[in-house]
Formats: structure tokens, sequence, C-alpha cells
């Protein structure tokens, strides 16, 4: 198959290029798209046939479940059988964004698309590209992120076409994104409403609106998800992973920055070593390959490149990387659930 490449500046709309991809979501076809968090891979969300391309291309476990996405808030009642009153509180404040809520699924969605659940996770995206693609399709649009099963979220359409490239319809090149980790996922069929994944809306965040909301042992990524009891469906796969084996290494900072260092040496002469630090420590690290993954004061720099990192990691031959840990809270806890799964769990806690 050959993938159309579309470019399309999010500030300056192209109509006729959107109703191409438009008509590709229409006749059941598959268009990678950008939206604040990663790229996604849409398709139809309400046909099985559309829903199932996404499965096979992504190569993705038919038991991990997709999130649809809409265009009008109002679409929430048509996909959800119950809307509980938090989530009109929750929709209000942060949608459109990066908020994923879990509903009780309505009759209209098929089982493919929620890989057999009772549940319907739903968002509405604030990108303006997936905003209007979502519009000119008329349909909702079921979308993972636009990577193979089991690698690194794409943060761009170079991503996406080399997991993806020929075994798509189309992919919409946008440009950058705004966040780089998926979604914050928040089961509001569970009392208290519960985190399954943290994404850029922070726990602190949505306890304000709330009041009281559990963390998933699953979204804290400490364990692997089927020691941690599976209730978060998806979550047991293998996530994040690059070639290169990851340790990371969680604590005091000065102490972490010894051990990243001192965990580098050991493996020096064994294969290409690697490091990712943070602004404020990079200069003190010596290995084969040293990357910056932003600043510790912001650590939405370090959401936002993460991925890209990891990637790289690949690109460059990295056969072993040790990771600075960062503050688990905010989206420092997005960073973290991601990078405890990309090391598939090895910690190393000083
Ligand atoms: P992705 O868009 O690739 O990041 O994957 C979507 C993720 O959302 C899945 O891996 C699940 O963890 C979560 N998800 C989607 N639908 C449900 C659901 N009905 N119940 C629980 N988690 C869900
Ligand atoms: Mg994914």
């Amino acid at each position: 198959m050959k993938t159309i490449v579309l470019k399309i500046d999010p500030e300056h709309l192209d109509l006729e290029k959107i109703r191409i991809a438009a008509k590709i979501i229409r006749d059941n076809g598959l268009v990678a798209f950008p939206t604040e968090t990663v790229y996604g891979l849409g398709a139809n969300a309400l046909v099985d046939e559309a829903v199932l391309k996404i499965f096979k291309a992504k190569r993705r476990p038919a038991d991990n479940p997709l999130i649809v996405h809409i265009a009008d808030k109002d679409d929430v009642n048509f996909l959800a059988e119950e809307i509980p009153s938090e989530a009109e509180k929750l929709i209000e404040k942060f949608w459109p964004g990066p908020l994923t809520l879990l509903f009780r699924k309505s009759e209209i969605v098929p089982d493919v698309t929620t890989a057999g659940l009772a549940t319907v996770a739903i968002r509405m995206p604030s990108h303006p590209i997936a905003k209007i693609l979502i519009e000119e399709s008329d349909v909702p649009i079921a979308a993972p992120s636009a990577n193979l099963a089991g690698r690194p979220s794409p943060t761009s359409a170079k991503h996406v076409l080399a997991d993806l490239g020929g075994t798509v319809d189309a992919v919409i090149d946008g440009g950058e994104i705004t966040y780089g980790v998926e979604s914050t996922v928040l089961d509001l069929t569970a009392k208290p409403p519960t985190v399954l994944r943290p994404g850029p809306v922070s726990v602190e965040e949505l306890r304000k609106i709330v009041g009281e909301v559990e963390v998933h042992p699953v979204a804290e990524a400490k364990l692997p998800a089927e020691k941690a009891v599976a209730k978060a469906p998806g979550m047991k796969h293998r996530h994040y992973a690059p070639k290169a084996k990851i340790i990371v290494v969680e604590g005091e900072l000065e102490r972490v920055c010894q051990k990243v260092q001192e965990l580098a040496d050991a493996r020096r002469g064994s294969g290409k070593v690697g490091i990712l630090g943070t602004r404020e420590t990079s200069d003190r690290y010596r290995a084969d390959v040293v990357k910056i993954m932003g600043d510790r004061k912001d650590p939405r720099t370090i959401a936002k490149n993460l991925f890209k990192l990891l990637r790289e990691l690949d690109s460059e031959g990295v056969d072993f990387a040790v990771v600075e840990g960062i503050e688990p809270a905010g989206i420092g806890l997005a960073v973290m659930n991601r990078l405890r799964k990309a090391a598939s769990h090895h910690i190393v806690q000083v």
C-alpha cells in the first residue's frame, strides 16, 4: 500500500487536504493524525471492519481497548449509557484536552472498539487538525497511538512513517505536538473515580474538581501490571520499549546522579552505553551517548522529548541505557509511568 502524506499547518488548515483524509475515514480506511498528546491512528469507531484495521496495522493485541475521539461534547450522550455528575464537571473543565473518561458504553459502540468491555473510553482532543478531521468525517474516530504495538508512541509524522509507512492509507503531518505523553485515563465507573493511566491532566488537578480520586497501582507502574491486579485492560501489555535494555534510577537527586554514573560505568566495554539525564545534571555524566530529556524545573519539557529520545537510543544502536528518574508528581507521574514501563519495571531506588 502507498501511504499518502498530507502536510497541514495547524494554524492555516487546508480544508481540501482535510477532506481527503475525512473521505478515507468514511470509506473505512486508516488515517494517522496529530493530537495535542501524541500522533493517533484513526478509523471510524462505529464500524468493525475499520476498527479491525487499526489492530492489524499496529499488531495490537485484540484485548487492548481503543479511545474514541469526538469533536462535540454532546456526542458523549450517544456513546455512553450513563453520564455521572462528576463527568459533567470534568468535561466542562478539561475538554477539549488531554483527559480520557471511561463510561458504561452504549449499544452503538462495537465490541471490537472496547475489546469486549462494557465500558468505553472517550476523549475530545483540542488539536485543531484532530478536531476538524473528526468534524469533516462526521463519525467518532477510534485512535490509539500511531506506533507499532510495544514501541514508543509517535510524537512526529516521521515516527509514524517509520512504524506504519506502507500499512496505513494516510498520515497527516501537522508538525510538533504539545504534550508528548498520552492522555490521562480516568475511570468514572469506579467509586471513587480512578486514574488508570497518568497523563498531562494531573491527579492533583482532577482532585480539585471532583474531590476524592484514586490512583490505580497500574498507573504508578512500579510493578508489572499482571502483579498489580488487572483492572486496567491493555495495560498489561509491553509498552514503550526500545531495543536497548533500560534501568531507571529513582530517589534523592544527588544519589541518583551517582548511581546513574556507577551503573553506566559498570557496563563500559560491553556494548554501547547511554544515559538519559536532565539539563541540570547531564554535564556530570560520561557515557557513549548522553542525552538531555529536559529541565527538572519544567517537567513538561521532559514529557515532550521522552518518546523521541527512546527512539533515538535505538537509531543510535545503544545496547544499555540508564535513565535519571524525576519526581512522580504532576506530569512527572506520567513521565515516570512511561519510563518504568520502558524499563520493564527495572527500577533502582536509592
Ligand atoms: P493508546 O491510545 O494506544 O494509548 O491506548 C488506549 C489505552 O486506553 C488502552 O491501552 C487502555 O489502557 C485505555 N483504555 C481504553 N479503553 C478502555 C476501557 N474501556 N477500559 C479501560 N481502559 C481503557
Ligand atoms: Mg499506545
